[in-house]
């Protein structure tokens, strides 16, 4: 998943801190459990997943079929969930499944063309991983039925009231199951080590259109009973669903735009590049395997950029700017059909494999479509941000990757350093062994390992026969070894440079310097790109003088671009410009996703009278954000230490407010 290159701050696997703020690894608790079965297999899961009680090495899930009720009046999910099982450890006893605040009403065991009941215990619940649901499967049955129930507040799903919604007619609703929230509606192995195929029927009230990461049929009637089959198989964290007024407008052939009526026709506008995406990434990686990939486009409270999951990328509304300057974000989500959703991380250690991967091949995609200075931008754009905030990080987190056998908190799992430092890495083999046969390498590395749940040590033994062994001399295995497992950006890293950037420094400077912005004729050929550079150079305050010139020239202030907004709000409030102030709270009430709102929510917390502002615009905005949304604003709002009122615009280049506000504050709780 994943937010525009623009600036790339953390992954969408952020939300593990939120989920794991109380994380003491639940290691002991997730393994499989010796007592249980004495015979398991030896060296069963070389790279457990901490994440997950399932004990895919005994008993794996091989294909899901769903029948639920979709009732939006009860904001539940309810019905049935059957599997379809392959047991490889013939002593074993138990299916043990991840859940989170579900009821479980009975477990059947299909026996003889009939179903007969099977004993089951839920445990209690764990604040991070949920409740482990152990089912006694002594003759180890070939399919196993769950009938169950969703919570009103389950944590991957979203429940929109028709005001809460662009047409503002019918009620809405949404997944995001990514990180570990399938199993808060689904009960499932929820980890990546297991893929499945699944099916469902659901069934809700007739005029709404349901949707599924699976085969969408974009001439399908609303009437309230919709079927899905998903054939290629999948890990549990691409399950998804969602419902609405939602209509389908057509892009190519195999692919186009499911959004509200009244934002349908802007969309496909935006994104009408996709078609051309699909053809580039083909032609670098080969083909794509799912079939047709359409966009669905959430209201603005959906929390994140976007989410790949498979056939149907979700993605936020607030990279639709009318000039196609954010689609990087349709390029990151479409890379994923191969990095990610073909070729995917065994856990989230190995966050870089998907993340890192994806914006590399994102970043090719942008390259191929729209340009090298295009693409040269955003690698500036990435690779600054990075730098500016890899020092603030512990040093373990630093690293890439984590050497086999070194247990991790899963708060360090994944961050920028997966995305932006993943993509480095790849650019930095790139450009050691030559574009032609790095390409040649990773479109056989898809292939390799299409539909497989992958460690860093399979990549790296991969590399090594595929690469570093038939191109020898061009790396070293300490280099390999300082961009993997090292803290930093390695000094060999190539470079990006941007020109278009390098006259944005010089209009930035010139103003700094004589109060002169730069002639129009420069500045109307700007993307959203030269804009978020203009003001990321900017000191942490100016004087309110200037802000106000610079909002005469450009109304940053109540600007519609998201990317611009959570960079000037933020500026705006550490300068004490309360001219801001109502945009500012309009800002964080219309939009939900994190990445934009949280550098301002942080900005405004450092002093007690913008405490209070984002107190009240909280309490305002907390009814149309997403759980995931809210628990990151709460944890901002708590955290906040305001050191004085409002400073009266202290000279320009001083220090941030505040002692202790971290150099990546922009950054730092932010995610996608
Ligand atoms: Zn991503």
């Amino acid at each position: 998943m994943r937010h525009p290159r623009v600036r790339v701050l953390r992954a969408l696997l952020l939300l593990f801190p939120v989920l794991l703020a109380l994380s003491a690894c639940k290691r002991d608790q997730a393994g499989p459990d010796p007592v249980a079965a004495p015979s398991a297999e030896p060296a069963a899961m070389v790279d457990a997943d901490e994440h997950s009680y399932a004990e895919p090495a005994r008993v794996a899930i091989d294909d899901l079929a769903l029948d639920l009720a979709l009732d939006f009046d009860t904001k539940t999910l309810a019905g049935s969930a059957t599997y379809a099982l392959q047991w490889k450890d013939q002593t074993a006893t138990e299916l043990v499944l991840d859940t989170r605040a579900l009821v479980i009403e009975k477990v059947d065991a299909e026996v003889d063309g009939g179903w007969q009941p099977l004993e089951f215990a839920l445990a209690g619940a764990d604040a991070t991983l949920g409740s482990k649901l152990t089912i006694q499967a002594p003759r180890r049955p070939e399919k196993v039925r769950v009938s169950y129930r969703t919570s009103p507040d389950a944590s991957g799903l979203q429940w929109l009231a028709p005001e809460m919604t662009e047409g503002g007619q019918l009620p809405f609703m949404f997944s995001q199951s990514q990180q570990i929230h399938a199993r808060s509606w689904v009960p499932l192995q929820d980890t990546p080590q297991v893929r499945y195929t699944y099916s469902a029927r659901i069934t809700t009230r007739p005029d709404v259109m349901v949707l599924m990461s699976a085969d969408n049929d974009p001439e399908a009637t609303r009437d309230g009973e919709y079927s899905f089959s998903m054939p290629q198989r999948i890990p549990s964290y691409l399950m998804a669903i969602a419902a609405g007024d939602l209509v389908f407008k057509p892009i190519s052939g195999r692919s186009g735009v499911w959004a509200e009526p009244s934002m349908v026709e802007r969309a496909a506008l935006e994104f009408a590049d996709t078609e051309k995406m699909i053809a580039a990434t083909e032609a670098l990686y080969g083909p794509y395997r799912w079939e047709r990939y359409d966009l669905l486009v959430l209201p603005p409270s959906f929390p994140f950029g976007g989410m790949e999951n498979p056939r149907l990328s979700f993605i936020t509304p607030t990279v639709i700017v009318g000039d196609k300057s954010l689609v990087s974000l349709i390029a990151h989500e479409l890379a994923h059909s191969w990095s990610g959703n073909l070729v995917t991380f065994s856990s989230a250690k190995h966050g870089w494999l998907n993340e890192g991967m994806t914006s590399y091949v994102e970043n090719r995609i942008v390259e191929a479509l729209y340009g090298e200075e295009f693409s040269d931008m955003e690698w500036v754009i990435a690779r600054d941000a990075l730098k500016r905030d890899i020092g603030d990080m512990p040093e373990a987190t630093q690293a890439l990757a984590i050497r086999p056998g070194t247990p991790l908190d899963a708060d360090d799992a994944l961050s920028q350093v997966s995305y932006d430092k993943g993509a480095w890495f790849l650019h930095f083999l790139e450009e050691r062994f030559g574009r032609e046969a790095f390409d040649r390498f990773l479109r056989g590395y898809f292939d390799h390992f299409a539909f497989q749940s992958i460690t860093t040590e399979d990549f790296l033994a991969y590399a090594r026969q595929h690469l570093f062994d038939v191109h020898p001399g061009k790396v070293t295995e300490a280099e390999i070894d300082e961009w993997l497992y090292g803290p930093g950006i390695p000094a060999e890293a190539p470079q990006a440079l941007s020109p278009r950037l390098g006259i944005v420094d010089s209009a930035r400077l010139g103003w700094r310097g004589s109060k002169q912005l730069p002639p129009t004729q420069i500045t109307s050929q700007w993307s959203t790109q030269e804009w978020l550079h203009f003001l990321e150079g900017m000191p942490e305050t100016l004087p309110v003088a200037e802000l106000e010139q610079l909002d005469q020239a450009y109304r940053f202030t109540g600007t519609s671009n998201g990317e611009i907004a959570m960079r000037w709000y933020p500026l705006a409030i550490r300068s004490g410009y309360a001219q801001a102030n109502e945009a500012i709270v309009a800002f964080v009430r219309g939009i939900g996703r994190r990445k934009l709102i949280i550098p301002v929510y942080e900005a405004l917390v450092e002093t007690h009278d913008g405490l209070a502002l984002a107190k009240a615009a909280f309490e305002q905005a907390r009814p149309g954000y997403h759980p995931i949304t809210t628990a990151s604003v709460e944890k901002v709002i708590a955290d906040a230490r305001p050191s004085g009122d409002a400073a009266p615009a202290p000279a320009a280049d001083a220090p941030a407010a505040g002692a202790d506000a971290p150099a990546a504050a922009d950054d730092g709780a932010a995610s996608n």
